[in-house]
C-alpha cells in the first residue's frame, strides 16, 4: 500500500506528516510518497523524509498512484483519482459542496475533524493538538499586541498591576489559553456554559464566573449546545462587567456546526480600556464578537481585535509534529500489522470520521446538507 503525503496551499505552512513518523508507516511495509517540498515550511526537508524511507514524488504521481492521500485542507482531487482514501481536516459541516462528487468517484473520505470527542479517539484528535496551540499562541499574540506587561512588576520607577485576562470558553484552547497567561503571571477570568470545565479552570489558577441556567450540554460529547435567549441576556451582563475591567479578552466559544455565537458585543468593546487587545479564536466561524473580521486586525474604539484564523500554521514544526502523530494513529487503526488496508466501520470511531464511502455521502450529520450542491 503507498500513502501520500500532499504538499499544502501556500497560506499554509504546516504538513500532514513529518519525517519522524514515516518510519512507523515503513516498518509495516507501507510506502510512502511525499510531494517535493511538502515539509519545507515546517522545518522537514526533503532529506529528512528520505532518510526516513519515504520516496519523492511530483504531485501528479501522487494523485494517480498513491492508496491514501494525506493533506490538512481541501484539494482538488481530478476525476481520475476513484476509489482511493482521502484523510483530511475538511470541515463538511461548513464546506460540503464537493462531497458528492468524491461519492460518485467512490473515494473513500475520512474527515478528521468529525471524531468523536471520545476517550479512545485523543491520540487521534486533530481538532484538539491544534487548538491547545491556537490558546498558547493567542495569548503569545495578545502579549505582544498590548500596551502593558502582563506580570506584576515592581520597580525602582513604580509598580506594575498584572494583566487582567478574560477568556470566554473553556474548552481545549481556553484552557491552554488559561495556562500561558498564569505563566506570564496575568490574573484570570473565565466564563463557560458547560460548569463540567469549573475545577479545571480553578485548578490552572483561573477564577470561574458562573452564569446559572445553562442549558444541559451532558450528551454533546464534550461540546457546548445552544443557549436560549435569556440565558444569552444575562450571560453577557455578566460578561460586560468583567471585560470593563479586562486589558486581554482571549473568545474560543464555539457550537459544531453553527455559527460562533455573539458574546461580545460592539458596545461592550467600546467599554474597554483604550490599548486592550481581543483575540477572537472563532473567526472562521464568524467570530464571538460582532466587530471580529476573519483573517483581520481591527481596531475599533481603541481596542485591538485579532481575528487570526491559522495560529497553527504560524508554530508549523510542533503543529506538524502532533498533526502527523494523530494521523498517523489513525492510520494505525485502519491498517493491519503487515500494512493491509483494514475498515472496520463497526469502530465508533472509523465511522464516526467517514464522510463518503462506496457511492454515498455515508455520516449521518452529512446526508442532508450534501443533498443541496
Ligand atoms: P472546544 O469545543 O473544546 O471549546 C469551546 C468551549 O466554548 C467549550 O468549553 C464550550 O462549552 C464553550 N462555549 C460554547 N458556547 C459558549 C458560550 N455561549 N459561553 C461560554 N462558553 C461557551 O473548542 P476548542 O477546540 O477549544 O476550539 C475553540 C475555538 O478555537 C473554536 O472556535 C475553534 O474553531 C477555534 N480554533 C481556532 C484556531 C485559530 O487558529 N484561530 C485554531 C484552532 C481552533
Amino acid at each position: 500500500m503507498i500513502v501520500g503525503v500532499l504538499k499544502e496551499p501556500a497560506f499554509e505552512s504546516r504538513v500532514s506528516l513529518l519525517a519522524e513518523s514515516v518510519t512507523a508507516l515503513v516498518k509495516k511495509k507501507i510506502e510512502v510518497w511525499i510531494e517535493a517540498g511538502a515539509g519545507v515550511k515546517a522545518y522537514c526537508g526533503d532529506d529528512d523524509y528520505i532518510k526516513a524511507g519515504a520516496v519523492l514524488r511530483s504531485r501528479e504521481e501522487l494523485l494517480a498512484g498513491a492508496d491514501i492521500l494525506l493533506s490538512i485542507h481541501y484539494n482538488d482531487i481530478p476525476a481520475t483519482f476513484g476509489h482511493k482514501i482521502l484523510i483530511g481536516v475538511y470541515q463538511p459541516l461548513f464546506n460540503h459542496a464537493h462531497l458528492p462528487v468524491w461519492a460518485k468517484q467512490h473515494i473513500t473520505s475520512f474527515s478528521l475533524d468529525m471524531l468523536p470527542r471520545t476517550t479512545r479517539a485523543q491520540s487521534m484528535d486533530v481538532l484538539s493538538s491544534q487548538a491547545n496551540i491556537a490558546g498558547y499562541k493567542a495569548i503569545l499574540l495578545a502579549a505582544e499586541k498590548s500596551p502593558r506587561y502582563f506580570p506584576m512588576l515592581m520597580t525602582a520607577a513604580g509598580s506594575i498591576a498584572p494583566a487582567k485576562v478574560l477568556i470566554l470558553g473553556a474548552g481545549v484552547a481556553g484552557l491552554q489559553a488559561i495556562a500561558t497567561a498564569r505563566r506570564l503571571g496575568a490574573v484570570v477570568e473565565v466564563f463557560d456554559t458547560r460548569p463540567a470545565v469549573k475545577e479545571e479552570v480553578m485548578s490552572l489558577g483561573g477564577k470561574f464566573i458562573e452564569v446559572p441556567g445553562a442549558a444541559d450540554a451532558s450528551k454533546a460529547g464534550g461540546y457546548a449546545v445552544e443557549q436560549s435567549a435569556d440565558f444569552q441576556l444575562r450571560q453577557q451582563e455578566k460578561i460586560a462587567e468583567s471585560i470593563a475591567r479586562a486589558d486581554v479578552v482571549i473568545t474560543t466559544a464555539q457550537i459544531p456546526g453553527k455559527r460562533a455565537p455573539v458574546l461580545v458585543t460592539s458596545s461592550m468593546i467600546g467599554a474597554m480600556r483604550k490599548g486592550s487587545v481581543i483575540i477572537d479564536l472563532a473567526a472562521a466561524t464568524g467570530g464571538n464578537t460582532d466587530v471580529t473580521k476573519n483573517n483581520e486586525t481591527v481596531v475599533y474604539h481603541g481596542v485591538t481585535i485579532v481575528g487570526d484564523s491559522s495560529l497553527p500554521s504560524s508554530m508549523p514544526y510542533d503543529a506538524s509534529k502532533l498533526y502527523g502523530k494523530n494521523v498517523l494513529n489513525f492510520l494505525q487503526l485502519i491498517t493491519g500489522k503487515e500494512g493491509q488496508l483494514n475498515l472496520d466501520f463497526s469502530d465508533d470511531l472509523v465511522k464516526g470520521c467517514c464522510i463518503t464511502y462506496n457511492g454515498e455521502v455515508v455520516h449521518e450529520k452529512l446526508r442532508a446538507v450534501s443533498d443541496k450542491p
